[in-house]
């Protein structure tokens, strides 16, 4: 089954963040390293990794995954992409540090452009920061988005275009982020729908590239390109999709990470829902299973 956990912050140390997930009882969590809407962060000092290392030793968090800054576009060109570049392999180099083994990246804008262009930029981009970090083991993540503008990673086949032009290098998988794919037109909103879309990553590139799942209700309709996270079934998108996914066994140790908002029910409410969800689902598929006796 995937690891329940939530984007949590990591105000006054990276270390700080495993307290907070531990006290929520996290299995996973995503951070962001530094500030996303910065090139770059202050970089820890050797005693703030190590408390880090330490502190997630002692905790229940299995896994942790980091975000990264909202400002990269690898898509892009000239400055931005250079600086992209750069940015990123600093964030892999963090990582690496930190003993976290897989960074969600967004991928990026055309900004007007073509987006075929786009997505040579992203595939040329992602082959260069690889190189730059052969011996770092982190895995990128490109998340799918709600397709907003110029954005990509609205479709599916823009990942399999993005793998194919870099052989399938095996340090790159995908970030499925449920509030996002439904705002692109994906409806996951009954058990079919989520069977469907699941089949869909498979059939693309094999459920084995995805290293983390993104949980929350969307505020928008189903293919309205909005993406405005909500908690868990008091969306558009309901609870069925997330009960399903809480019990998935074909994404077991995948982290997946609330990214609701933090008002209202919080982390706290929202990860208790995912919990009875799964409860609930495991017994339903137990009874399935000894076929309706029990
Ligand atoms: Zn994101
Ligand atoms: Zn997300």
């Amino acid at each position: 089954m995937p690891l329940l956990g939530a984007h949590i912050s990591s105000a006054g140390g990276l270390h700080r963040a495993v307290e907070r997930a531990s006290a929520l009882g996290c299995e996973a969590m995503q951070i962001f390293t530094h500030n996303p809407l910065q090139w770059q962060g202050k970089t820890p000092s050797p005693a703030g990794i190590d408390a880090f290392r330490r502190t997630l030793l002692e905790s229940g968090v299995k896994k942790v995954t980091a975000h990264a800054s909202y400002l990269i576009n690898l898509a892009g060109d000239g400055y931005v992409r250079n600086h992209s570049i750069d940015a990123v392999i600093r964030e892999i180099e963090l990582c690496y540090q930190l003993g976290i083994d897989s960074l969600v990246l967004h991928p990026g804008s055309s900004r007007g452009g073509s987006r075929a262009g786009a997505l040579s930029n992203l595939a040329g981009a992602l082959e260069k920061i690889i190189d730059r970090t052969i011996d770092k083991n982190v895995v990128i993540l490109l998340e799918t988005m709600a397709g907003q503008g110029d954005i990509l990673g609205s479709s599916i086949d823009e990942f399999e275009t993005v793998f194919e032009a870099m052989s399938w290098n095996n340090r790159l998988g995908v970030c499925a982020d449920v509030c996002h794919v439904f705002g692109a037109g994906v409806d996951v909103r009954s058990e079919e729908g989520y069977l469907r879309f699941v089949s869909s990553l498979d059939r693309h590139f094999g459920l084995g590239r995805v290293g983390c799942w993104h949980l929350s209700d969307n505020k928008g309709a189903l293919g309205s390109n909005i993406d405005r996270h909500e908690h868990i079934g008091q969306g558009a998108i309901g609870i069925i999709p997330f009960s399903m996914l809480v019990s998935d066994e074909r994404f077991a140790d995948t982290p997946a990470i609330l990214e609701t908002p933090k008002e209202g029910v919080g982390d706290a409410g929202n990860l208790a829902l995912l919990r009875k969800l799964r409860g609930a689902e495991r017994q339903a598929a137990d009874t399935r299973r000894s076929g309706g006796r029990g």
